[in-house]
C-alpha cells in the first residue's frame, strides 16, 4: 500500500428530488440522463485518483445529495470501479444515505448484496407538519417504511437523523421523535441543531422575522434533551452530534475527526490526502467538462502543514467526547506533546470545568461540550 493512501473514501452524489428548505449543500435535480453522465464522468474521476493513491480502503460512504436516487445498477458500476484501485478491507463500513421516497430505483436487498452494510435514513422531525416546513419530500410514515424494508433487506447498522431548534417545534415535539427511534431500535443516531444558512429558502422569512427561531435557552435545552435521552437508551455520545449503540459508532465520520486522509470523489466532494485538502467543483456540468479533458475537478486547494494542521487535528479530536486528544497518538503522529503544545487553554478551560485530562486524554466535559465552538476555537490561536 502507498503511504498517501487514503482509506476512507467519499462519493458525492448531487442529486435530490427536491432542495429542502434549509439546505446549502450542493445539489439539483437531476434527469435519468444527468444521472448517467454524472457516472461516466465518476468513473473517470475514481480512475484518476486512483493512479495517484491507489490502496485498501477500510471506509466508504455514499452522501450528497440523495444517493438513493441512483439505481442498484449505478451503486454497482461506482462499487466495482472503487474496487479497482481502492479494494474494500474485509470488514470494511460501506455506507449510503437514504432518503425515504427516493428508492423507486434502488432495490435495498440488491444493495445489501453488493456490500453495502449501513444506511443513514434521513427523518429530521416525526411530525409531518415539520417535515413540510423543512422541504422535506417524505412524511413519517415513509421514514418508517424504508426503515422496515431496510431491516427486511438485512442492514443490521441503521442510523437516522434528527434536527432540533426547528420553528415552531416545542421539546415535547424533540422528545417524541427521539423516543420514535429508540422505540425502533436504530443503531446510531445523528441530531443537528438547525443551521439557517444565507440564501437557503429559510434564509428570508427568518429574516424577516415571518418564521420564529426558537432561542438560545430553548436550543440548549433542546440538546440536553436528546443527550440525556439518548444515553438513558444506551447510546453513547461519541461525538457532539453522534450517538451509537456499542460497536456501531460511524467509522467513515470518525476519519474525518481524527484529521485522517479521506479520499473526496463527485461533485463539492471534498478529499484530503498527502498534506492537502481539496474540495471538488460544485457544478455538476463543469464537473463532467473537466473529467471529459481528463483533468482532476478540483475547485480549491491548500497544503496544511506544520502547526495549523497539528491545531486542527487537536480541534476536531476535542468533538469525539470519549476519545479527545490522545496524548500518545498525537506524540506518535507529530512528535509534540499536546500538554504542552495548548497548555494555556486547556489550564483555561479545566478551571471553568470545561475540560478535563487525566494525563493521558484531553477531553470535552458535559459542559465543555455546550460551548465547544468557543473551547475549540482556543486550541487554534493557541501559541
Ligand atoms: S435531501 Fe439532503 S441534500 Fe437534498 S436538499 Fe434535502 S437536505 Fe439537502
Amino acid at each position: 500500500m502507498k503511504s498517501n493512501c487514503p482509506r476512507g473514501v467519499y462519493v458525492h452524489v448531487p442529486f435530490c428530488l427536491s432542495k429542502c428548505a434549509y439546505c446549502d449543500f450542493y445539489s439539483c435535480p437531476g434527469s435519468e440522463t444527468d444521472k448517467e453522465r454524472y457516472i461516466v464522468a465518476l468513473v473517470k474521476e475514481i480512475a484518476l485518483r486512483g493512479e495517484l493513491h491507489a490502496g485498501h480502503a477500510e471506509t466508504l460512504f455514499f452522501g450528497g445529495g440523495t444517493p438513493s436516487c441512483l439505481s442498484t445498477e449505478q451503486i454497482a458500476t461506482v462499487l466495482s470501479e472503487c474496487g479497482r484501485y481502492f479494494p474494500l478491507s474485509p470488514n470494511a463500513e460501506v455506507s449510503m444515505e437514504v432518503n425515504p421516497g427516493t428508492l423507486s430505483g434502488l432495490d435495498l436487498s440488491g444493495l445489501h448484496a453488493l456490500g453495502v452494510n449501513r444506511l443513514s435514513i434521513g427523518l429530521q422531525a416525526s411530525q409531518d407538519r415539520l417535515l413540510t416546513l423543512l422541504g422535506r419530500s417524505h412524511n413519517l410514515a415513509m421514514f418508517n417504511e424504508t426503515f422496515r424494508e431496510a431491516r427486511q433487506a438485512g442492514f443490521d447498522n441503521i442510523s437516522a437523523d434528527v434536527i432540533y431548534g426547528l420553528p415552531g417545534q416545542s421539546l415535547t415535539d424533540y422528545a417524541e421523535s427521539l423516543h420514535h427511534l429508540i422505540d425502533s431500535a436504530v443503531d446510531h443516531v445523528s441530531c443537528y441543531s438547525l443551521q439557517v444558512e444565507p440564501e437557503t429558502p429559510l434564509w428570508h422569512p427568518v429574516m424577516a422575522g415571518e418564521i420564529e427561531l426558537p432561542d438560545d435557552d430553548e436550543v440548549v435545552a433542546m440538546y440536553e434533551l436528546g443527550r440525556d435521552t439518548l444515553r438513558a437508551a444506551g447510546y453513547e455520545q461519541y461525538e457532539l452530534s453522534n450517538f451509537a449503540r456499542p460497536g456501531k459508532e460511524c467509522r467513515h465520520n470518525l476519519k474525518y475527526w481524527r484529521n485522517e486522509q479521506y479520499l473526496g470523489l463527485g461533485p463539492a466532494a471534498a478529499g484530503f490526502v498527502s498534506g492537502r485538502r481539496y474540495v471538488n467543483v460544485a457544478d455538476t456540468e463543469e464537473y463532467i467538462r473537466l473529467l471529459d479533458q481528463s483533468s482532476l475537478p478540483v475547485g480549491s486547494c491548500e497544503m496544511l502543514s506544520g502547526k495549523a494542521h497539528r491545531a486542527e487535528t487537536a480541534m476536531l479530536a476535542l468533538r469525539l467526547l470519549r476519545e479527545g486528544i490522545d496524548r500518545d497518538a498525537y506524540r506518535r503522529r507529530y512528535g509534540h506533546d499536546p500538554l504542552v503544545e495548548y497548555a494555556d487553554p486547556i489550564k483555561e478551560w479545566t478551571e471553568a470545568g470545561m475540560i478535563e485530562s487525566d494525563g493521558t486524554r484531553v477531553v470535552l466535559t458535559d459542559l465543555g461540550a455546550l460551548w465547544a465552538n468557543r473551547v475549540q476555537a482556543s486550541f487554534l490561536v493557541s501559541p
